[in-house]
């Protein structure tokens, strides 16, 4: 068990609205954020922290450093279905008895929790498939089986957070945006007259991007599109799913498209030596080694350029056993 580095902490944003800041077990990501928005006497909570042991003494800690209680929750709202978001989700609606609203296309989060044989095996093909020695494979699947899911129990949304769908709170009605590309369950919130966003893992301070590979079509075309959309809110303020809150929202879009082309454009003249596989390609794109800590975040998002490449014309595949290998198209 990794040593818990903080505890739960509390900080009051604006009238009506506190960050709880929740520890993670992750070394690069520290943290995670749930939003509490005043509601009558009552909170909506957005995003609800992992599912580990000691992680609801966390959130209630938070919530009592700014003089709020877990037991004032009415409703909780998920921007996603990563654990991070909605680990927790079932403890707390066992506890206050309230609603859980969430996109409906969070297989790609549920399955963790029905069939994670399933998911540990899809991940082993698409290392296969990218080249990864088998060694590397049984290694991993080691340390995947004795890994948490870090959700405590799987719970359907009582509501489908789908475009038009608003939330109700004492700072006026926050409005669904559905943005796919991080996962495809995933929506920002906003709340028009204070331009006020919550943008989930969708756009963070600290630009820095993560892909779901294989549930939808073109994870990175859905993330473009789904960038283009907040753009057009004109946010003020940006409250993220890691990270303190920030302005200059804008700014931060155009960082997430500057690094999307980068990565994009290191993909290509990576497979322009082609053809070449993901193991292959993946520390170019990064600039970075590949390593055992890494290459389960990097590969699938290496994939995922690819995969929007080939749906652009510009790269081509060939299956050769069980192994994938990428070229520029017409060479
Ligand atoms: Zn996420
Ligand atoms: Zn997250």
């Amino acid at each position: 068990m990794p040593r818990r580095r903080e505890l739960g902490r509390g900080e009051r944003v604006i009238a009506g609205l506190w960050r709880l800041r929740l520890p993670l077990p992750f070394p690069g990501v520290p943290h995670c954020n749930a939003w509490a928005i005043a509601h009558g006497d009552g909170i909506v909570l957005i995003d609800t922290g992992m599912h580990e042991p000691g992680s609801m003494a966390d959130l209630e800690r938070a919530f009592n450093q700014v003089g709020l209680s877990l037991d004032q929750v009415r409703l909780v709202v998920c921007t996603h279905a990563h654990s991070d978001h909605w680990g927790q989700a079932a403890t707390i609606c066992d506890r206050t008895g309230c609603e859980m609203w969430m996109h409906p296309n969070h297989e790609h989060g549920f399955v963790h929790v029905t069939d994670p044989d399933s998911v540990l095996a899809r991940r082993l093909e698409v290392g296969r498939q990218s080249g990864v020695p088998e060694s590397a494979l049984e290694r991993y699947a080691e340390h995947a089986r004795e890994s948490p899911s870090g959700i405590a129990r799987m719970i359907e949304p009582d509501r489908e957070l789908v475009a038009g769908v608003t939330v109700d709170s004492d700072l006026g009605e926050w409005r669904v945006y559905e943005t796919p590309g991080h996962a495809p369950s995933h929506v920002c919130l906003f709340q028009a007259e204070r331009r006020l966003l919550i943008s989930g893992d969708h756009v963070l301070g600290r630009i820095s991007l993560y892909f779901d590979y294989g549930w939808s079509p073109d994870p990175i075309g859905e993330f473009l599109t789904s960038l283009g959309a907040i753009d057009g809110l004109d946010a003020r303020l940006a409250l993220s799913g890691h990270g303190k809150p920030f302005l200059d929202v804008h700014g931060h879009i155009e960082g997430n498209r500057r690094l999307v082309a980068e990565r994009l454009g290191a993909t290509m003249a990576a497979v322009a030596g082609g053809p070449r596989t993901a193991l292959e390609i993946t520390p170019e794109v990064h600039g970075e080694p590949l390593t055992e800590a890494n290459a389960g975040w990097w590969l699938p998002e290496t994939l995922c350029y690819l995969t929007h490449l080939e749906r652009e014309g510009r790269v081509v595949h060939q299956r050769n056993g069980d192994v994938e290998r990428w070229a520029p198209s017409g060479s």
